[in-house]
């Protein structure tokens, strides 16, 4: 069952955000997905990576990430000395969209919930977007070209667009943008780690989509 209004944060955890996403009856994806997929990784991780869906093999397996997108995101990981056992890995929905669609607004506000409990119990240093669908829940609303290797403050933690590696597989010109953005990870995660520092720490949700907080939009 998912999360009552009065539970207490404290009594909130990953494993228990798990049973919540397998069980929600939210949005009518649940229906046609085969289980949930909550997300994965350290729940102490400095770096969370946002997809926009589960597909095909996602959905079988219950892990995101474990497709040909996956394996890329594997590659690209290796390139700057990391493991996804490392970073933690989610998506914006929690259940696979048939044929891979795209996500419809109602779904990604129904999962919403689940991605502020991921945020609030992991408290990652940099959040890094994968593809258009989670760069527009922290960033203004411009095209993936424009905001590409950008970043913006997010509470206490810093956002960085990244392409998403499905679509650096179909496109060699992408692929390279997406490579150049992925190895400026460790820089962006230095000055995220240099900017909490800094500013005091604030409640994410005090910074709704598409109204980054403290520094300005800047280019890595
Ligand atoms: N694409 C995504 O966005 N997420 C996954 O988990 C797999 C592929």
């Amino acid at each position: 069952m998912d999360s009552l209004p009065g539970d207490s944060p404290a009594a909130d955890n990953l494993e228990k955000l798990a049973r919540d996403v397998n069980s929600c009856q939210k949005c009518p994806l649940y229906r046609v997905a085969t289980r949930g997929v909550p997300g994965e990784g350290p729940p102490n991780a400095k770096i969370l990576f946002i997809g926009e869906a589960p597909g095909y093999y996602e959905d079988q397996q219950g892990r995101p990430f474990v497709g040909a997108a996956g394996q890329l995101l594997e590659e690209v990981l290796g390139l700057i000395g990391l493991t996804r056992r490392d970073v933690y890995i989610t998506n914006i929905l929690k259940h696979r969209p048939p044929g891979n669609r795209d996500p419809e607004r109602s779904e990604i506000e129904a999962c919403g919930e689940y991605l502020d409990r991921q945020l609030t119990l992991i408290r990652p240093r940099l959040i890094c977007t994968l593809g258009r669908f989670s760069m527009a829940r922290f960033f203004p609303p411009k095209s993936m070209r424009e905001l590409h290797g950008c970043s913006v403050r997010y509470g206490d933690a810093t956002c960085y667009a990244l392409y998403h590696p499905a679509a650096a597989l179909r496109d060699p010109r992408v692929k390279d943008l997406f490579v150049e953005d992925f190895r400026r990870i460790p820089e962006v995660l230095a000055q995220a780690e240099a900017a909490a520092a800094r500013a005091p720490a604030e409640s994410p949700s005090q910074n709704p989509p598409g109204e980054p907080s403290g520094e300005q939009l800047s280019l890595f």
